[in-house]
């Protein structure tokens, strides 16, 4: 096991205070990024104290395995008007850093007043464009991890800890 439900509980509610310190008085659009993020959204969404509007996005990456190619498609975009919003984007996890790379870069062009990103977890290391979260639940190590909205296959995203996997095929 990787991280706990209760030590989950805790730095999601950190997260949720700090975030609510730094938007008190914006406009505050979440945008989750499905599927994985819709665990995370969902508590870091309940532990603010602030207003804020929800939406989601999906990007599917074409490659080999559990590792991004590099070409993003957008395959489910938001609904919410964006220009000129405070707009928070809320990620499972940040491996290669490409995928919000082009989310940013897609949502960038519609003009929102601000665009900044939380993630859940972060794997730094594993990087092949620079890319920095605004907002870090966790910082981890290579290896596959599953629980708390990430899957395998599919399945395994309702499990309330995370779990890392060995040698994932
Ligand atoms: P990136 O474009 O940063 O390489 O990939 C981000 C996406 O890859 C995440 O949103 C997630 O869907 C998937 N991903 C990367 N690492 C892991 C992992 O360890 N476990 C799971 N379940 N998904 C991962």
């Amino acid at each position: 096991m990787l991280l706990t439900r209760s030590e989950i509980d805790r730095r999601v509610n950190d997260l949720a205070g700090q975030i609510s310190r730094d938007y008190a008085g914006c406009d505050l659009l979440l945008i989750g990024v499905l599927k994985g993020a819709f665990i995370f959204m969902a508590d870091l969404a309940r532990a603010l104290s602030i207003p804020c509007q929800t939406d989601f996005i999906r990007a599917a990456s074409y490659g080999a395995g559990s590792e991004s190619s590099g070409t993003i498609v957008i395959t489910k975009d938001v609904d919410a008007e964006v220009r000129g919003r405070d707009v928070l984007i809320i990620e499972d996890i940040i491996d290669t850093g490409l995928t919000l790379r082009h989310i940013v870069d897609t949502l960038m062009l519609r003009q929102p007043k601000s665009i900044k990103v939380c993630a859940f977890l972060d794997k730094r290391r594993r990087r092949k464009i620079p890319f920095e979260a605004d907002y870090v639940g966790f910082s981890m190590e290579d290896g596959f991890v599953v629980g708390y909205g990430l899957d395998f296959n599919e399945q395994d995203r309702h499990w309330p800890d995370v779990y890392v996997i060995p040698n994932p095929v």
